[in-house]
């Protein structure tokens, strides 16, 4: 199927006020009949029960209003994602948001049943696969635990984000730091033993001594991995809108660099190990979810604002529940933005999230692909350059692997990277 081809099968609609999406037709991935078989979901929930001032994910205020329309747009969308692409036995699903445990027990039953019904869930119920569920430590319930246990579900990551009420406030984060624990213990006595907390640094104001605490909090949990993520600014996000305002100042570089590395440190010492660069865990206890993504496998996505990706081709749900609320004729959702196969882009893709992984990338891969596009003595020159900089290990090695220090470079090394691939011609 030529590109063109392709995009001549999208139908422009006009949905609500002016917006135009695609509406995806019965020929456009996944329907490709060449597809590449995929074992990894992604299903968005956008519920949350307030907007977190950092946060820029799809996720809208919660009335309880919409919850029932939108289970069963998300299950016809489902449904229709699934009879028209090849699926393996399920490796992995990872439901995301929002607030996934903000959705009604009933609902999530529902939900859960289907995925049953239409989805091989065998190798997720003997352990060799991982069905992962983001909680806030406010939302899980007992009854939620266990319905999610019964459901297949066998990991959970929860957002903690700091254990320091002032910084949760800094970020706008309503929930009690004692319920991080609570919503733990409940998913570990409904059978949810994989367990995960997310924490934040670089919070204005926050000094190392602070983070150590956090970090030590977290760790005093029944959980084997940990993500810690840096403060970012996102555009539109109630954050930067106050940061603009002059309303507080952001983290220098210097302490946050220095807690990047004291967090490192100190989860070493209690044996997680870095295997991104915001990802650490007991061994064998990465996240094979975001670990397929970030090695470029294929994955379908059903919800508002979910990006899929397969057989080269990348789409996005349109964020926006009122559109994604409309029965499109086949069940498949709106299509906001939609990419055909781009052999550079994909490479793009793949150098650019694969360098941040503690594997680290296939060299003579990369340079194959390359080559290709006519680009490999350019991304030769790039890899010496990071590794003259001390922040690759080997640019000549079989496998392209960050440094320590280039761990805190990870996004300038991808920029040597895409900077070789960008067509000159
Ligand atoms: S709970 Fe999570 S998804 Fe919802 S607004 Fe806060 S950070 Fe965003």
């Amino acid at each position: 199927m030529t590109d063109d081809t392709a995009i001549s099968l999208l139908k422009q609609r006009t949905i609500g006020s002016s917006r135009q999406v695609f509406v995806r037709d019965t020929d456009i991935p996944p329907n490709d009949p060449n597809t590449t078989p995929t074992s990894s979901l992604y299903i968005h929930i956008p519920f949350c029960f307030h907007k977190c001032h950092y946060c820029d994910f799809y996720s809208i205020v919660d009335r309880q209003d919409r919850q029932e329309a939108f289970t069963d747009r998300l299950i016809c969308e489902l449904r229709a994602q699934v009879s028209r692409c090849e699926l393996l036995p399920i490796r992995s699903i990872f439901v995301g948001g929002g607030t996934p445990t903000l959705l009604a027990p009933n609902l999530w039953k529902q939900l859960l049943s289907e995925l049953d019904s239409l989805l091989d869930l065998s190798l997720i119920r003997s352990g060799e696969g991982e069905f992962t569920v983001e909680c806030n430590p406010e939302t899980v319930t007992e009854e939620i635990a266990d319905i999610l246990a019964g459901g297949g579900v066998n990991r959970a990551s929860v957002g903690a984000q700091s254990f320091n009420p002032v910084h949760l406030k800094a970020l706008e984060r309503h929930h009690d730091p004692d319920n991080v624990a609570r919503a733990l213990d409940r998913l570990g006595n409904a059978g949810i033993t994989r367990r995960s907390v997310d924490l934040i640094y670089a919070i204005p104001g926050q000094t190392l001594e602070e983070f150590d605490h956090d970090l030590r909090a977290a760790l005093s949990l029944p959980i084997d991995h940990l993500s810690a993520y840096g403060l970012t600014y996102e555009p539109n996000t109630a954050m930067t809108a106050r940061l603009r305002r002059g309303e507080f100042a952001p983290a220098p570089e210097d302490p946050e660099v220095a807690m990047y590395r004291h967090g490192l440190s100190v989860l070493r010492e209690r044996g997680f190990d870095r295997y991104e660069v915001s990802n650490h865990s007991k061994p064998g206890s990465e996240c094979r979810h975001n670990l397929a993504y970030w090695r470029g496998d294929p994955w379908l996505a059903v919800g508002p604002s979910a990006s899929g990706h397969m057989n080269g081709w990348r789409w996005k749900n349109t964020p926006r529940l009122d559109d994604y609320l409309q029965q499109s004729d086949d069940g498949f959702a709106p299509v906001c933005d939609l990419e055909p196969p781009d052999a550079r882009r994909s490479l793009m893709d793949r150098l650019m999230t694969g360098i941040r992984l503690r594997e680290g990338l296939d060299a003579s891969e990369m340079l194959a692909q390359a080559e290709s596009l006519g680009a490999a003595d350019r991304l030769h020159s790039s890899a010496t350059y990071a590794e003259n900089a001390g922040w690759l290990q080997a640019a000549d090695g079989p496998r392209w692997v960050l440094t320590d220090e280039g761990f805190l470079f990870a996004d300038r090394v991808a920029g040597e990277f895409i900077g070789a691939l960008i067509d000159r011609g």
